[in-house]
């Protein structure tokens, strides 16, 4: 209690200082990133375990900062969300992504779908929906080529309008997944409500399966969940066999990670647009 009295009053020290600063930086430069070109799609192949072909490819984004160097999505996503900059870096991802993938199925036929990260912020905006509609349009994607990744972040902010703009983009044919499952704030009953098709199983989950006797019960249930409400499980950050060897047995139904690989520019993609087993 003494010290809480005594820090009230200190406003900032040196570290807090430098981390503001920091994120002053980084919006600063973000806000001229869309329009100097610095933003890049990377792709992260998905797996069908059972058949070991690809199915698809999650979208993640790249920025190559003139001043800054590369930054991480885990640094400046939360900035971008923040100073709502991420409304027209999420369009932006979007809409290329679409473009990207109707690209790859012109020339090689449209077995792949591709998933893109969408944030909260972006799904509470009005123009939500027709922003998604617009970018299947545009591009001429299929919609049930498209999923869109949410996570449990939108319990926390208008969950009936976000679900209503869900559902409608469902009965539309587009896909949604739940990302990061398990490590937020979704209650089952919550659950139940979002009209989601994919549940993608954290990463944490999968990095303690060798050394946590509790995990390989907790992706057994997490698997069994999803297949009981009629949904896919995708486990993410698969990074060696033993853990693949698991999670077939498990019965998940998808696997990414670094294992098949890590992400790559489209100017890398073609070796895995062959239609091969990849294990
Ligand atoms: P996420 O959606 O959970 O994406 C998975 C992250 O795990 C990616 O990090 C990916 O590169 C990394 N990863 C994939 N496989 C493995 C593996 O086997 N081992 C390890 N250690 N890591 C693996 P990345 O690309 O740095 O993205 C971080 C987060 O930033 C993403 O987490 C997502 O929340 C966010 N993000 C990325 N791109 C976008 C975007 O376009 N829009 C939004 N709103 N968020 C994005
Ligand atoms: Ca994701
Ligand atoms: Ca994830
Ligand atoms: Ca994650």
């Amino acid at each position: 209690a003494k010290e809480e009295g005594k820090g009230r009053y200190v406003v900032y020290d040196k570290s807090m200082h430098t981390a503001f600063n920091e994120r002053m930086n980084i919006e600063k430069h973000l806000r001229s990133a869309m329009n100097n070109n610095e933003f890049e799609l990377y792709y992260q192949p998905q797996v069908d375990i059972q058949s070991g072909f690809i199915s698809g490819f999650e979208a993640l984004i790249r920025w190559n900062s003139s001043e800054l160097g590369f930054v991480s999505p885990l640094s400046f996503i939360k900035i971008a969300e923040d100073s709502r900059l991420i409304v027209y870096i999420g369009e932006w991802v979007l809409r290329e992504a679409c473009h990207v993938m109707k690209g790859i199925h012109d020339r090689v036929g449209s077995r792949y779908k591709i998933s893109v990260n969408i944030s909260v912020i972006q799904m509470l905006q009005d123009d939500f929906t027709d922003v998604v509609l617009d970018s299947l349009a545009v591009s001429g994607l299929m919609p049930n080529c498209l999923e869109l990744e949410i996570t449990e972040s939108i319990f926390m902010e208008s969950f009936d309008s976000i679900v209503s703009k869900l559902e409608f983009l469902k009965s539309r044919g587009i896909r949604i997944a739940l990302d990061d499952f398990g490590t937020g704030y979704s209650s089952l009953s919550y659950l139940q409500q979002l009209p989601i098709s994919t549940l993608k199983m954290d990463k944490t989950f999968i990095d303690s399966l060798a050394d946590k006797a509790y995990s390989q019960s907790f992706v057994q249930t997490i698997v069994q969940l999803g297949h009981n409400m009629g949904l896919e499980v995708v486990a993410e950050g698969v990074e060696d066999v033993s853990q693949l060897a698991f999670l077939k047995e498990a019965g998940c139904d998808k696997i990414q990670g670094y294992l098949i690989s890590r992400p790559v520019p489209v100017s890398q993609l073609e070796p895995f647009l062959k239609p091969e087993k990849r294990y």
